[in-house]
């Protein structure tokens, strides 16, 4: 049994079973399941939100290619290109290029260039953006075309890896650090958050954009929030635990729903 690391706060004793699911919902990504049956469940915590998924398949390689094969195919460059050129209006990366440079010019007190970790950072669109705005972005991702597509297509400084392997040493400290639709997919999101504290320069922050369980839920089980890649779905009182118990502290939590309509939750957190 796939058992998250993160307990809630409540130690588990209010877990009711929410959603059930004996076939993947639509849209979600078809992965070679090599004949296993499809089932997997959320349970959802009655007094934090805290939504907790879990499964009896094998999904070994998840994130190695098939991930990015079955998100992307072999068309990094091309989805790149054509996320690029949405409308601002219909750019999830354009709110939250504004959220992080809104933020960083209140929080440092000024708008100079700042070095930005990208944590999963995928196609690289939002250190792509980030960099025309003069920041100093490194990229950093599980898969080698993606740290591959970051340098040669981005234009950045790129690493591959598990950020809980990469070594401090080796890449510095960052004045921001980004886990852009990240923490939901690793089983023990408190180790990934607590080990940032590591690469966080002094005063620098962390942005972390999750899914928003209470407000996908209202939708109903099959909305992408609660789709099989999850392995928590957040409420605002879940991601507040995750960040004190992290030993950061929360600047700023807000529920709000991307051009795209995914439900999300983000959060600025400060040490
Ligand atoms: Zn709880």
């Amino acid at each position: 049994m796939v058992k998250p690391t993160l307990h809630c706060p409540c130690e588990g004793r209010y877990l009711e079973r929410a959603f059930q699911y004996d076939a993947p919902p639509a849209g979600e990504t078809a992965f070679d399941l090599g004949g296993q049956v499809y089932n997997r469940v959320y349970d959802r915590c009655s007094l934090c939100g805290h939504w907790f998924a879990s499964h009896t398949m094998n999904l070994d390689g998840l994130y190695g290619g098939a991930y990015v094969d079955n998100t992307y195919g072999n068309r990094l460059r091309e989805t790149f290109e054509r996320i690029i050129a949405l409308p601002p209006d219909q750019s999830d990366n354009t709110g939250r290029v504004n959220r992080v440079t809104g933020f960083a010019t209140r929080h440092f007190g000024h708008s100079n260039p700042l070095r930005l970790l990208d944590v999963g950072s995928g196609l690289g669109v939002f250190p792509y953006v980030m960099k025309q705005r003069g920041w100093y972005c490194t990229a950093l991702d599980p898969d080698p075309r993606s740290a591959q597509h970051a340098r040669d297509v981005v234009g950045i400084d790129a690493a591959t890896g598990d950020f809980m392997a990469l070594e401090a040493n080796k890449v510095g400290r960052f004045d921001v650090i980004t886990f852009n639709k990240v923490l939901e997919h690793v089983e023990d999101p408190l180790a990934m958050l607590k080990r940032s504290r590591e690469f966080l320069a002094p005063g620098g922050f962390v942005y972390v954009e999750l899914p928003d369980g209470e407000a996908a839920a209202q939708a109903g089980a099959h909305r992408e929030e609660f789709f099989i890649e999850h392995h928590h779905v957040f409420s605002v009182a879940s991601l507040s635990a995750l960040v004190s118990r992290s030993q950061l502290s929360v600047a700023l939590i807000e529920s709000l729903q991307e051009a795209s309509k995914k439900y999300t939750l983000i959060s600025f957190i400060v040490s």
